[in-house]
């Protein structure tokens, strides 16, 4: 097997395996891995809506920490929600550094509404193209960085262990080649999960395979269950299904039923612009009677016919025109809160072993996560996790890796039966509304597809292994919280907790 080396190994080129590696001292020598070089096979350069950051004039992190705290229904860590906040207007300067040029209105930078968010604080680059804009700066400034090098073209199939410490990966290349990597620190940013739900937002890279990983390793996840369905993805027959950004609802369109009523006011004092799990379950509501939904944005694309370009490419490749006819929407999952368990510097429960990004789980979104600050999120605490890696002594000597197996070409490979049931599965027992006897079945299902899965294919037994994980975490929370909702939980509606928050504001604008 071919073996490479390194001294910082992150897997994961998205907006958090860039940001990490851009904030690591360039004493130390960088190898980011991934699949596809980016833009391609990511989340985050798919980011329409935008990222927050208390930076406005009537704005303070302390604000943005309440809402976060109020979205993640009790289950957030306020001291990662305070980092994450105060901050943030630091992380926006240091994108801007890079390149990157926030949308202005005059001589401020441009600030909108998104729902949840009790004032204007998303910035955006380009309109509805910030993923995009955020994670092109970061790379080219990567490509620019000396002790930074990008190896494109492999896969991660499984974490290597030297005793008691992470020692890097093993990797298969597309032709089926394994390459054994070895590295002092090993950083998982692999992204999500969505793609383990057959209706899903997600890119095909988002299987939870860091996650996967980690779990076979012995390694600390949290709060599995919580996943985040995002309530308007365009109906269409796509996988993944395109995305209609949040900030259409935050700019005045609104969701209506087949009779044209806008249906949000009964459900939520805050109507179209309530927290993005009571939104999807009203929808899903909807949708699962057999009944559609639209959005209608006609207004506003009349009224701006410069906003929101992609949505208006996205519906006329789908023949719909936004000036003229809502929009189709469904529910799909969208996103996941739980993750590799980490500090608030990334440091996961295995030592030489960090996680950052939407493979982490930090504690900041708790059971539901607030729009736009998981952009914020993959900065801020990528900064933070550079930082960490900086300050670490480096060059433990970890000895080389020594896989058990040898992986082949199959280990990438996805049953063309098992794959799709398993996605299936997980909309159908661990999607937007839950209960043990659906959770138990699909346990079950679980169990007979996972003795039919050839043990050549380590993605999709990580990928089964996983998906058990997040139903036991599932089946585990009997009660209703934030955005995982169980219609056995006899005290009924699921608990939107946190309003007043113990907290001393700290001092001085940001
Ligand atoms: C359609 C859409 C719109 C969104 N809009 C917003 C928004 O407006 N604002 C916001 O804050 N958030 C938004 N989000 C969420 C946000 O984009 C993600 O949470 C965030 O970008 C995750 O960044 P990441 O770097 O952790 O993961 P990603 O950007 O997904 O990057 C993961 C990287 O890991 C690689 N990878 C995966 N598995 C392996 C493996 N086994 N081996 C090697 N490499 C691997 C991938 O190829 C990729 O390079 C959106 C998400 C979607 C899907």
């Amino acid at each position: 097997m071919e073996r490479a080396d390194t001294d910082v190994l992150i897997v994961g080129a998205g907006l958090a395996g860039l940001a990490v590696a851009l904030a690591t001292n360039a004493r130390r020598r960088v190898t980011l891995l991934c699949p596809n070089p980016p833009p391609a096979s990511m989340a985050s350069a798919l980011a329409q809506g935008g990222m927050a950051a208390a930076v406005g004039a009537d704005d303070h992190p302390a604000l943005h920490a309440a809402d976060t705290m109020r979205a993640g229904a009790g289950q957030s860590w306020l001291p990662a929600v305070v980092l994450l906040c105060t901050e943030a207007p630091a992380a926006v300067a240091w994108l801007e550094a890079r390149g990157v040029r926030f949308d202005r209105e005059g001589e401020s930078r441009a600030l909108h509404l998104e729902a949840a968010h009790d004032r204007a604080r998303i910035l955006h680059v380009g309109g509805d193209a910030t993923g995009a804009a955020l994670t092109g700066a970061l790379h080219r400034a990567a490509l620019a960085a000396p002790n930074v090098e990008i190896l494109s073209g492999f896969t991660a199939v499984s974490l290597a262990r030297d005793s008691a410490r992470a020692s890097g990966v093993v990797a298969v290349a597309r032709d089926g080649r394994p390459i054994a990597i070895r590295a002092n620190d090993t950083v998982l940013a692999t992204g999500g999960l969505g793609q383990l739900y057959s209706h899903t937002t997600n890119p095909a890279s988002a299987c939870g395979d860091g996650l996967a990983m980690a779990l076979r390793a012995g390694v600390r996840v949290n709060a599995l269950e919580f996943v985040q369905f995002h309530p308007t993805a365009l109906a269409c027959a796509a996988d993944p299904l395109p995305l209609v950004t949040e900030a259409l609802r935050g700019a005045g369109a609104v969701l209506v039923d087949e009779e044209s009523r806008q249906f949000m006011q009964s459900v939520h004092r805050d109507g179209d612009l309530a927290p993005r799990d009571v939104v999807a379950r009203a929808v899903w509501t909807h949708v699962s009677q057999g009944r559609r939904v639209w959005l209608d944005a006609t207004a506003i694309m009349r009224a701006e016919k410069r906003a929101f370009p992609r949505v208006r490419a996205l519906c006329l490749t789908h023949h719909i025109d936004p000036e003229r006819d809502p929009i189709p929407v469904v529910p799909a999952a969208h996103y996941h809160m739980g993750g590799i368990a980490v500090s608030v510097d990334g440091h996961a429960s295995l030592p030489g072993l960090w996680a950052c990004g939407e493979a982490a789980c930090s504690g900041v979104h708790g059971a539901n996560r607030l729009a736009s600050n998981s952009l914020l999120e993959a900065v801020v605490f990528g900064r933070r996790l550079g930082a960490a890696l900086s300050a670490a002594r480096g060059w433990t000597r970890v000895s080389p890796v020594r896989p058990g197996f040898v992986p082949d070409e199959s280990a990438l490979q996805l049953d063309p039966k098992i794959w799709p049931e398993l996605r299936r599965l997980m909309w159908m027992h661990a999607g937007i509304v839950r209960d043990a006897r659906g959770l138990l079945a699909g346990l079950d299902e679980l169990a007979t597809l996972y003795r039919r899965t050839p043990r050549q294919q380590i993605l999709l037994r990580g990928r089964l292994s996983l998906a058990k994980g997040l139903l036991t975490a599932a089946w585990l929370r009997k009660e209703s919280c934030g955005a995982h909702l169980r219609a056995d939980d006899r005290a009924g509606a699921p608990r939107h907790a946190v309003r007043q928050l113990p907290m001393r504001l700290p001092s001085g604008r940001p």
